[in-house]
């Protein structure tokens, strides 16, 4: 069995009086794509940010095998190998240059210099832009941007929350076509999406409904499952 890259068990957060999550839980396996998926408001940000760090858990523990990272800050996790790209993803007033930095700012100034230019390889189109301000840019593009900036750091695990964000059909597909080839590569992912096209990239799916796990498996297992087909492909 592949080695568990990050574990969430039991967690339980919320914000002020307000419980969000009840005992959610998941894991990532070396070189594993997972996909959660959960509607608008099932709590998906909240897990993903208890996970990197930018919300405390109220219970349960975050771990970075062999390490538990529950009290770690963010910057701590990211460099210990966690990535993690928000629903924003960049910053609008920095070029696109400067965001990679950002992304980068844990690791060494010549492997950063290296890694930039592995990226900008692996993106051309920023390449071409890179003195250009990340808010000049089109939503897929700022989409590729975000992502960029998230690898830039070379994790082991990228975190991403919807990705498909306020993007046309046209950029979600593209940014499931560059997430593939990064996934063929090996990188570890944990993509939140209620977006089911990105059950493309999914080894395994965790769905999460009021706060709580309902269903782990494989997509297969998931489309043969009467109740969650009809709830997450509106099939009946
Ligand atoms: P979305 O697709 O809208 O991002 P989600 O599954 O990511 O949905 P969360 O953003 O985690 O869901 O929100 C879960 C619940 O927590 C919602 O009821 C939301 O209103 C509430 N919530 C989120 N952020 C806050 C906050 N800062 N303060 C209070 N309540 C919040």
């Amino acid at each position: 069995m592949a080695e568990t890259v990050m574990r969430a068990a039991g967690i339980e957060a919320g914000y002020g009086r307000v419980q969000v999550l009840w005992g959610a839980g998941l894991d990532v396996r070396e070189k594993e794509s997972v996909v959660l998926l959960g509607a608008n408001g099932a709590g998906k940000t909240t897990l993903l940010k208890v996970i990197v760090g930018l919300l405390p858990a109220w219970n349960g523990t975050v771990a970075l095998p062999p390490q538990d990272v529950t009290t770690w800050r963010t910057d701590r996790r990211v460099r210990r190998g966690m990535a993690y790209m928000s629903e924003i993803g960049v910053f609008t007033g920095l070029s696109i240059d400067e965001n990679l930095r950002v992304g980068g700012q844990f690791i060494e100034k010549s492997a950063l210099k290296r890694r930039m230019e592995e990226l900008y390889g692996d993106f051309p189109d920023l390449a071409k832009r890179r003195t250009t301000l990340a808010g000049a840019l089109s939503g897929g593009q700022r989409k590729m941007l975000g992502i960029a900036k998230a690898l830039a750091s070379s994790p082991r695990l990228l975190v991403m929350d919807e990705p498909s964000a306020g993007l046309s059909p046209l950029f979600v597909s593209q940014v499931i076509e560059v997430l593939s080839r990064f996934r063929a590569e090996g990188l570890a992912m944990l993509i939140a999406e209620q977006n089911i096209a990105f059950l493309d990239l999914a080894d395994r799916v965790f769905t999460l409904d009021g706060g709580r796990i309902r269903f782990e498996g494989t997509v297969a297992e998931l489309e043969a499952d009467d109740a969650l087909n009809k709830a997450y492909f509106g099939l009946a």
